[in-house]
This record gives C-alpha cells, sequence and structure tokens, in this order.
C-alpha cells in the first residue's frame, strides 16, 4: 500500500515543529525576565562569605556554587532588593517563578547553565529580611559581600544591554533563519500551486517562453559554459537563486539594534560587526538542511510537492552551497578582529572546530567545480559525501562547546540537517531492500552499448520519465556501493515488439531502421495504446536499460546471464503531468537519450519520435526498431535533425499545446529548449518542455 503524500507530510511538519519549539525565540527563551537576569549578573562578580577562596597570589573570581547563593543571606536580600527596584513592571508571580528557578543558578555563561538549588527564602521572605533600603554599593571584586547592597547602575545597565542585545539579537537571527528556510523551501511550492490555479495557468503558460525556459546565459543549460565553469541557469530559476540572495542579503543588513555600555562589545562599530557575525552565522546554520535537501533523492520537494526537476535542484544545491559560503566566510572573518584579541576565545576548541568546518566548506566548493566532477564522478562524490559528513561534525562541535546543548538551540539545524540526510538515506536503503536482489541479462549490442535487462521490477510499468539507480557490486569489488541512474523501459515494451518483427518484415508499411530521412506514419491511436497482441502476451515484468559504455563502472558491462544487480528506485526527473496534458507530444532524442523516450510512446495518444544518431549507433537503432514501428517517426543515421523547422511545422498544425521531451547530448537539449522558446514566443501553440539531459 502507498503511503499519501499528505500523510508524509504531517509527519515532517510534526517533526519540524517538534524540532524548531527548541529554538531561541520559539520554544526557548533563555531568559524570563531581563531585568532580574541583568541584577543577577551584576551580582555574580562579587564574592560571598560561602565562595571558593581564591588561593593567596592569584588574582581573578572566587567562584560561588549554587548551594552557597541558596543559603547566603546577602546574595538573597540584595538580589531581592535589585529585583524589587528594577522589575516593577513584572507581577510579585513572576518574579516568584523567576526566584524558583534561576536565583541560585550558575551564570558564568549566556544561557541559564548549571542545575538550580532552591533559596532558603522565597523573594517574599527575603523581602522582608531587609529593614531598611540599601545605601551602599558592593566595595570590589576581591572584597566578600557580606550585607544587603544595592547593584551599581553602571554595572547594571552594562549586564542588562548585553543580556538584551545579544539574546535579542540571537532571536531575530534565528526568526531570519527561519524565515530563510521557509522562503527557500516555500517558493517552489508556491510557485507549482500557482501554476495549477485556474486564473493563472494560461497567463503562465504565455508568459514561460520568456521566464521559465530560456537559458539566462545564451543558449547554455545542459552544456557548460566556457572553460567548465558550470551549468548557467534558466531565467526562472535565476530569478529563484537572486531572490533567495536578495532575501539572505537584506536579511543580514536590517533591524539592528546597538545597546551601549557593552560588557561584550565596546562601541557601536564592534557591537554591530558582532551582531553580523551571530547573524550570518547563524544563517549558515539555518541553510543546511535545505542544501542537503535540495541534493537529495528523496526530496520532498521533488517527490510530492513541487513539479521542479531533480536537474533544478542539483543546481539550486550548488547556489545554495555558494551562499551557505558566504555566510560562513562573512562570519569567520567578522570574528577575526572581535576574538582575535581574545586569547581565551581563539585557544577554545570552538574557535578550532569553527576554523575548522570554515576551511571545509570551503574546500567542498573547490572540490565540486565542474573539471573535477567531469574528470572522475566517483572520486567527486566520494569526497563531497566524507567532507560534507566533516562539516557537519564540525558545526555541531562548533556550536556545541561554544554554547552547550539547549542553551539558544543552533543544534536544531543540525538535527533538521540529519533528519533530511537520514531520511534520504534510510529511503534508499528501503527502495533498495525493496526491490531485491536480481540477477541481469547483459546482451553487448556492439560499439559500446549495451543492454541490461533486470527482471521482476514491480514498477516497470509505472510510465514515463523514471530512472533507477542501479548497482553492480560484482562489477567493482572495492566499490561495491557504487551506483548510477539510468532511465528504464519496461521490458514488455522491447519484448512485445519483438513479437511483432516478423509482422512488420512482411509488409509493414515501417521503414526499417537502416533507412534514414524523414518518415511519417499516419498516427494510429489504437495501435500505438494498444500494441496489439498485448492481450495474448504474457506480460514480463521487468525493465530494460540501454547504456552507453563510459569510462567508468559501465566500462566492465559485459554479456552475461547473471549480474548481481540492485536497484535503487525508482525516481522521476521530473512531473510528466503537464506534458501529458498537451494535446502533441513530441519526442526528440539524440544517441542513447531514446532510452528516456521510448516508456512515452505507449503514454500519449498523439505523439511524434525525432531521433538522430550517430552511424556508430545503428546497433540502437535496430535493438529498438521494433518498439517505433508503429508510431509517427523520424529517425535519422548519420544526420541531424532540423530542430527550429520540425518544430515550426509542428506549430503550424494550429495545436493549442504541444508537450517537447527532449532527452540526448548537452548541444541537442539546448538546441532544443532555444528552439522551443523562439517559437513559443511567436504563435499561439504554448510549448511545454521536458529535458531530460543525463547529466546534472
Ligand atoms: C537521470 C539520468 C538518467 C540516465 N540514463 C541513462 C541511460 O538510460 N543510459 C545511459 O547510457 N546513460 C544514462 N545516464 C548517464 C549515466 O548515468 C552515466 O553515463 C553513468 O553514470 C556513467 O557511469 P560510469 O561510471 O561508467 O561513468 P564515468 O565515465 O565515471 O562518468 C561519466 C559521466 O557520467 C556522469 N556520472 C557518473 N556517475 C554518475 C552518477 N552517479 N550520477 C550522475 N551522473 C553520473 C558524470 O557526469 C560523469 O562525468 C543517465 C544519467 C542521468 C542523470
Amino acid at each position: 500500500m502507498r503511503t499519501s503524500p499528505a500523510i508524509w507530510l504531517a509527519a515532517w511538519l510534526l517533526q519540524a515543529n517538534l524540532v524548531f519549539s527548541d529554538l531561541v525565540g520559539f520554544g526557548l527563551h533563555p531568559f524570563k525576565i531581563y531585568c532580574a537576569s541583568a541584577c543577577q549578573w551584576a551580582l555574580q562578580a562579587y564574592p560571598l562569605e560561602c565562595s571558593e577562596k581564591i588561593p593567596k597570589g592569584f588574582l581573578g573570581w572566587a567562584t560561588t556554587s549554587s548551594e552557597c547563593k541558596a543559603n547566603d543571606t546577602a546574595w538573597l536580600t540584595t538580589l531581592a532588593w535589585c529585583l524589587h527596584v528594577k522589575c516593577r513592571a513584572h507581577r510579585m508571580s513572576e518574579l516568584q517563578a523567576f526566584w524558583e528557578t534561576d536565583a541560585t543558578r550558575d551564570m558564568t555563561n549566556f544561557g541559564n547553565t548549571g542545575t538550580p538549588v532552591p533559596p532558603k527564602w522565597s523573594y517574599e521572605e527575603s523581602l522582608q529580611q531587609i529593614t531598611e533600603p540599601p545605601r551602599k554599593m558592593p566595595v570590589d571584586t576581591m572584597t566578600v559581600l557580606n550585607f544587603t547592597a544595592l547593584v551599581p547602575e553602571i554595572e547594571y545597565q552594562a549586564q542588562l544591554n548585553t543580556a538584551l542585545g545579544v539574546t535579542k539579537e540571537q532571536e531575530t537571527g534565528a526568526e531570519y533563519g527561519v524565515i530563510i528556510l521557509v522562503t527557500g523551501f516555500g517558493i517552489p511550492i508556491i510557485l507549482t500551486w500557482l501554476y495549477h490555479l485556474p486564473f493563472t495557468s494560461g497567463l503562465l503558460s504565455k508568459i514561460t517562453p520568456y521566464l521559465t525556459q530560456p537559458s539566462s546565459i545564451g543558449t547554455y543549460s545542459v552544456r557548460s559554459l566556457p572553460f567548465l565553469l558550470g551549468n548557467a541557469p534558466t531565467i526562472g530559476q535565476a530569478a529563484y537563486i537572486a531572490i533567495f540572495f536578495i532575501i539572505n542579503i537584506v536579511l543580514m543588513s536590517v533591524n539592528y539594534q546597538s545597546m551601549q555600555p557593552h560588557l561584550y562589545y565596546p562601541g557601536e562599530s564592534m557591537e554591530i560587526k558582532a551582531y553580523i557575525f551571530y547573524r550570518t552565522g547563524i544563517a549558515a546554520y539555518a541553510l543546511l538542511p535545505l542544501l542537503i535537501l535540495f541534493a537529495s533523492r528523496n526530496n520532498v520537494l521533488l517527490l510530492w510537492l513541487t513539479n521542479w526537476s531533480h536537474a533544478t535542484y542539483m543546481l539550486l544545491h550548488r547556489w545554495v552551497a555558494r551562499l551557505f559560503v558566504l555566510h560562513a566566510l562573512v562570519h569567520s572573518f567578522l570574528a577575526l578582529p572581535i576574538f582575535l584579541p581574545q586569547q581565551a576565545v581563539v585557544d577554545s576548541d570552538y574557535w578550532a572546530w569553527g576554523v575548522v568546518a570554515t576551511v571545509i566548506c570551503v574546500a567542498i566548493l573547490f572540490a565540486s567545480v565542474l573539471p573535477l566532477r567531469r574528470w572522475s564522478y566517483e572520486i567527486f562524490l566520494v569526497t563531497h559525501v566524507v567532507l560534507s559528513v566533516i562539516l557537519v561534525v564540525g558545526l555541531w562541535y562548533h556550536v556545541v562547546l561554544w554554547i552547550g546543548l539547549d542553551s539558544y538551540g543552533y543544534e536544531t539545524w543540525i538535527y533538521a540537517a540529519c533528519a533530511v540526510w537520514f531520511f534520504d538515506r534510510a529511503a534508499r536503503v528501503g527502495k533498495v531492500l525493496k526491490n531485491g536482489v536480481r540477477r541481469s541479462k547483459v546482451t553487448d549490442l556492439g560499439n559500446g552499448y549495451i543492454r541490461v535487462d533486470i527482471p521482476r521490477a514491480s514498477f516497470a510499468n509505472d510510465g514515463p520519465g523514471l530512472h533507477v539507480y542501479a548497482y553492480f557490486p560484482t562489477l567493482s569489488l572495492w566499490r561495491p556501493w557504487e551506483n548510477h541512474p539510468f532511465s528504464i523501459v519496461p521490458t514488455s515494451l522491447m519484448s512485445r515488439v519483438e513479437r511483432q518483427r516478423p509482422e512488420q518484415s512482411s509488409g509493414s508499411s515501417s521503414p526499417t531502421a537502416k533507412e534514414s530521412g524523414v518518415h511519417i506514419n499516419v498516427h494510429d491511436v489504437e495501435k500505438q495504446n494498444g500494441f496489439r497482441d498485448t492481450a495474448s502476451a504474457p506480460l514480463e515484468t521487468g525493465i530494460t536499460l540501454l547504456i552507453k559504455k563510459s569510462m567508468g563502472i559501465t566500462k566492465h558491462l559485459k554479456a552475461t546471464d547473471g549480474l548481481l544487480t540492485l536497484m535503487d528506485g525508482p525516481y522521476h526527473n521530473t512531473s510528466t503531468r503537464e506534458i501529458r496534458h498537451c494535446d502533441r507530444l513530441l519526442l526528440i532524442g539524440g544517441g542513447i537519450g531514446i532510452t528516456s523516450l521510448l516508456p512515452w510512446i505507449a503514454s500519449h495518444p498523439n505523439i511524434k519520435l525525432f531521433w538522430s544518431v550517430k552511424e556508430s549507433a545503428r546497433c540502437l537503432v535496430e535493438e529498438v526498431h521494433g518498439v517505433l514501428s508503429e508510431i509517427e517517426k523520424d529517425v535519422r543515421v548519420g544526420r541531424r535533425l532540423d530542430i527550429s523547422r520540425l518544430l515550426e511545422q509542428e506549430a503550424d498544425v494550429g495545436y493549442c499545446n504541444i508537450g517537447v521531451v527532449v532527452s540526448g547530448p548537452g548541444g541537442l537539449c539546448d538546441d532544443v529548449r532555444a528552439a522551443v522558446v523562439a517559437v513559443g514566443k511567436k504563435g499561439s501553440t504554448s510549448f511545454e518542455l521536458d529535458v531530460d539531459a543525463y547529466s546534472w
């Protein structure tokens, strides 16, 4: 039984709610009453009768335990008087509540650390001990406080500003972190849902050729930019990236409030710098779950909530990563002038982990450049995963060794990131286990083309646009975890047509595979949908992969009858809904790209296939020739397609909307994108485009 997406979503949101209730400013409030905490801190430095004595010859503060404070008359009466004077706006019950939980805490750090010990008197009883208003202040931090004192105003104010300023900034930072995460996550959902509203869909399809389909840089999209600089986003993707960067920059720039005198950051400029330092650090943490989500195979946005493609999310993953590094670098560079003069901070473990995390995230960025991914995808992948794990560990220690758990709740972002990561990995393992161990039949088609028939795949007939990650553990004993994405074709589709072959050769009007040029068969809906002999043929529930050997694991594929195979999948590259709803469907393929087009053949009643292959791929044409026998097609061996012309011809027929699915080399995919944009802008026919390029 399939679990409904709504249940998954509800579970996800519930989990998100639980996780974020532990975040500062949301469920977590380090200071219940600022004035009370400021009183307590202002007194913290003065030794009491029961404080641990400082050895002779040593300078510094005495340590005062919670037990000592709980039983010390001077502490309790001085604190009670300060609360009475400074916290007039608060009710007696609030002050009593503070008294019970916080009056004796060890306050050596922000956030209330230490376990409270119940004071010997209640707040009210402590006040009753004061017979007349105190007039004297404590002498100094080396002299024992043994009378009811007035808290020095300047110290109180500095403590209040520090507590208020730093905590308010943490709360603002956390709030902005949540905004960043929610907008990053929510924009794709809102845009997808907008698309489905009845009154917007017409308008959106008009602006599609201007906004979502064209590339932002020339016609580069699947092809890399010159010098392997990476992939250019489409205008729609660029708009998301720009909006997201702007949101981040604005949120990092507004709403700072200086509160001087400040104990930690003297001077307004230093204080604001410190707040930017905090905020960029928090923003980096907040991006972490989104960063991992966009890269996952089992990404809830991709699986259920949006119609954006896997390739889009991979592209966005890279941009969110750049933003993450930007925040981390601003955070780190601002830390230098603020903390380098403080030797204790520089010597601390959390500083060291911060340095590790910054260096690692920059290293990941450089180790992910396109030339490296092209040089060896597997080395890139392993390095990427290992460095990312070290990064997450570094971020964990950076925050936990700094402030401890549950102080500001920044570990929440790490929990959320790990939850996304574990969900993806667990779903992968679950899918592999569900699909089971299979023995595949591998056939060498010649010229570097391979056919792999994997028996009994429950998803074989789930429709077009699917791929699986195939594991062939016996092909690479040193890297049994290696897995690669391949488009799937139902074996039943291949074999049904194989049974038809004799019929075709005896008098069918279909051209043979060896012919090239334009061939248009009369369209026959019934035949295309039914494949005539399906009813009588035993349906095979396996899948077929057609693979072009490359330089990695696929190089080792050889003909055999029992190749050990595991499958993680199926996954869809993008939603096929819009394409299916078009009046006409054009399938445009180059070379091995035919694999992802074949399953479409049985999915739409009005299809035409355009496929061009090199002479060396003739074996592929022969292999699938039977499958194509019943459809309108233009198959060219050794000759290129004139994409613009063919799209214009189709548009001239007067279809209302035409779906175009293209799969093949980057150049072909980009040409089709450019032509769809150009023709879409000209006429009254609107185009839906699905680019299934075998790379991301
Ligand atoms: C959604 C999708 C569907 C695909 N369907 C097919 C198909 O039906 N038939 C086919 O022949 N090829 C298909 N490919 C391409 C195929 O995945 C690669 O050719 C294969 O991974 C190469 O394996 P290798 O170890 O021999 O490659 P290598 O020679 O090591 O790498 C060649 C290139 O393949 C890409 N690549 C390698 N590993 C991966 C990976 N794990 N994930 C993504 N890209 C990778 C990289 O860009 C790399 O530069 C598809 C790719 C994608 C993304």
